[in-house]
């Protein structure tokens, strides 16, 4: 285990200007809080984060990154609190711990390469500094080191598999390749342990028969461009024991055939002399055709460049070689770090670089048109929000999201049927924006539909399609039910039963498509009554029918009230019949009755609730709405007239906003029942002068 001074002497070495009492500081802050805790190796647990912070040094990485590495496990493994951290180490250090911390609470639950992606992405957006990432990285990549000390296999392979999925592409992504091959292998050594004990073999039996192979290659390409005066540095190593079995699995070959297990590095001062020494090797080794690549001129999106090459050495093994100045070499193997690196002369503060932007750039390998679309949307993170099912799967959302439209998003059918909504398993409502990492369970109910004031809260296309569809579907629904009505209601006046054929016969008369179509255009007008009485019984039209009967109130009862205990309909939410209702006890022991969705229940009150049904054959109550019309001429009557027309009565009516050319009205109705509401309120949205329609 690193000791404090040489922690601090490994930073101060590259950064003189290090803050070493912040480092000292949390060097025995970290120790203390982490007091006697264990890791599986028998070590002290705190042995671990300074570890951790020591592959950081390897990096460069400035004061504050390393004392987040110092600190990142106190937050979540011990009693360390926020504000303690953010008191002695500053708000920016407190900050990355918190970003550390949220990403270790994220496990992988990833069954296949979607859910990995999205997972890498989600830690993307989670990470809104870049070091917060490369801290947990260097985290995962000591947890891979210390892998074989954890004593349960499942364990073992579960951290392995999420390494191999999740954190050696995140490396690669941000261009640590060094860190990425030292997951990949310890990862796959885990995972397929035969395959890797047999590339390992195979190998040895390689060197035993070749010597040290490597080096005399290496030491050749080097004499060879001495030779014509180019000075280069030469280093030549085994591929990774994973990348050999990846391409022997990708390729369908044995490891006898596969040749290509040695590459090389050439590395020289200037660019131009990369291409020389790419000339003088390959006038020298018959190149493998289809294998050259040219970085320098074309970089990689996340900056990489070199020349690649494969050639095919004197003793018929192909060998694969990358050309590089030092410059590009440092590039590629630190990546992103040595972009964050320390930088002589410069507070830290100036070697921010905008994360975002940069990480754009530099995640960006993309090859393909689709790959670097699907690239350019990380710069859109920071609008974007990640949010778990029970089951653990990521759902992506726009930033402003709610249950609802993480419901749609998940499925529509989904979205139909909710009804409420847990997030991290507390109840909310459905207007609640969700935030980044919530777990949400959404509550359904079969016979539930989608309500639509939910269109004023959504933020997504799909929940409000969804809602749509379905609004404009149920309204047909109520069109219909209210054609029916007017339909049976003339019938009954007809002076003589109808025939069986009548209504089939009016169909084809009316020229209509079916019954629904039928009643639809009864209920929206285009068929007058004497139009329809015409066409169910010839002749009957102008007669002596009598007219429709006028609507009687009667009386409403309500169950589970002590008979003759008093009670008002609530002026708050204007109950009728249909709607859910509890009762509210007052103080003077009358009953007040509310429909259950009245804000006066959801503000909590200290009287007592009773559970009410509407009495049987109950009828009668004032609805309260509010309808926006268009200023047009006559708009007011239209709406008088749909009132008429469905017998409701007009308690009161009031212009309660005037906006341009639209005229908000506030009116309160007596009407039957909810069907009868619903029905007047269907009318009303189907006239042309009417904006909006709804029950208050
Ligand atoms: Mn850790």
């Amino acid at each position: 285990m690193l000791r404090q001074y040489e922690l601090v002497e490994k930073v101060k070495a590259y950064d003189p200007d290090a803050d070493e009492a912040l480092l000292n500081r949390a060097y025995v802050f970290s120790m203390k809080a982490h007091g006697s805790q264990m890791r599986a190796s028998g070590d002290p647990y705190f042995s671990h984060p300074i570890e951790v912070a020591g592959i950081l040094t390897d990096l460069k990485l400035d004061d504050e990154t390393i004392v987040t590495a110092i600190l990142h496990d106190t937050i979540e493994d011990t009693v360390a609190t926020h504000e303690q951290i953010e008191k002695l180490f500053g708000p920016s250090v407190a900050r990355l711990v918190d970003g550390v911390t949220k990403l270790s609470k994220i496990e992988a639950q990833s069954e296949n390469e979607r859910a990995a992606e999205n997972l890498r992405k989600f830690l993307l957006a989670l990470s809104d500094d870049i070091r917060v990432l490369l801290v947990k990285l260097a985290d995962r990549l000591h947890n891979m080191r210390t892998l074989h000390h954890v004593p349960s296999e499942d364990k073992r392979r579960r951290i392995a598999r999420e390494t191999m999925d999740i954190y050696a592409p995140l490396a690669e992504r941000i261009g640590m390749y060094e860190i990425m091959n030292e997951m990949q292998t310890l990862a796959f050594r885990q995972l397929e342990p035969d395959a890797y004990a047999s590339i390992m073999r195979r190998l040895s039996q390689l060197h035993a028969v070749g010597g040290d192979l490597v080096s005399r290659i290496g030491l050749g390409l080097q004499l060879h461009l001495a030779d014509h005066g180019l000075e280069a540095d030469v280093m030549g190593r085994e591929k990774h024991p994973y990348s050999i079995w990846k391409k022997m699995a990708e390729r369908h070959i044995s490891f006898e055939q596969l040749s290509d297990v040695m590459a090389f590095r050439v590395i020289v001062e200037q660019a131009e002399d990369v291409y020389r020494a790419l000339g003088l090797i390959h006038q020298r080794w018959p190149m493998v055709p289809g294998r050259f690549k040219d970085f320098i001129s074309t970089p990689k999106r996340n900056g990489y460049s070199s020349l690649h090459t494969s050639v095919i050495h004197d003793s018929k093994m192909r060998i694969e070689i990358q050309l590089r100045t030092r410059e590009m070499h440092l590039q590629a193997e630190r990546g992103l770090a040595a972009h964050w690196a320390y930088k002589e002369g410069k507070p830290a503060t100036e070697v921010k670089v905008p994360w975002i932007s940069d990480l754009v750039e530099i995640l960006d390998h993309a090859e393909s048109p689709e790959e670097l679309l699907e690239h350019t949307r990380m710069a859109m993170y920071q609008d974007r929000i990640f949010a778990f099912t029970p089951k653990g799967e990521l759902i992506q959302l726009p930033k402003g999201a709610t249950p609802v439209d993480f419901a749609y998003a998940v499925h529509t059918d989904l979205g139909d049927q909710t009804v409420g909504a847990k997030v991290n398993s507390r109840v909310v409502p459905l207007r609640t924006l969700l935030d980044n990492g919530d777990q949400v369970e959404i509550l359904v109910s079969k016979g539930q539909h989608p309500q639509p004031s939910w269109l004023r809260f959504v933020a997504t296309g799909k929940a409000r399609a969804g809602i749509r569809r379905f609004v404009r579907h149920k309204e047909r629904d109520e069109t219909v039910l209210l054609g029916r009505k007017i339909y049976e209601e003339i019938v009954e006046r007809l002076p003589a039963p109808l025939a069986k054929e009548a209504l089939a016969r009016a169909i084809k008369k009316l020229k209509v498509e079916d019954a629904d179509a039928l009643m639809i255009a009864i209920a929206k007008r285009r068929v007058d009554d004497d139009a329809l009485i015409e066409a169910l019984m010839p002749g009957a039209a102008g007669g002596d029918i009598a007219p429709r009967p006028p609507s009687q109130r009667t009386a409403i009862s309500i169950k589970g009230l002590t008979a003759g205990v008093a009670y008002t309909l609530a002026p708050c939410c204007h109950p009728v019949p249909g709607d859910r209702i509890v009762g509210l006890r007052r103080e003077d022991e009358s009953i007040e009755v509310h429909a259950i969705g009245c804000d006066t229940l959801a503000n909590g009150t200290d009287a007592d609730w009773l559970d009410l049904a509407w009495g049987d054959g109950s009828d009668g109550g004032t609805a309260r709405l509010s309808v926006i019309l268009r200023d047009v001429a006559g708009a007011l009557g239209t709406m008088a007239g749909v009132f008429g027309a469905k017998g409701a009565n007009i308690v009161n009516l009031a212009l309660v906003h005037r906006d341009g050319s639209f005229h908000t009205f506030h009116i309160d109705l007596e009407v039957h029942d909810l069907a009868h509401l619903h029905a007047i309120l269907a009318a009303l949205r189907d006239a042309d002068a009417v904006s909006s329609a709804e029950r208050l």
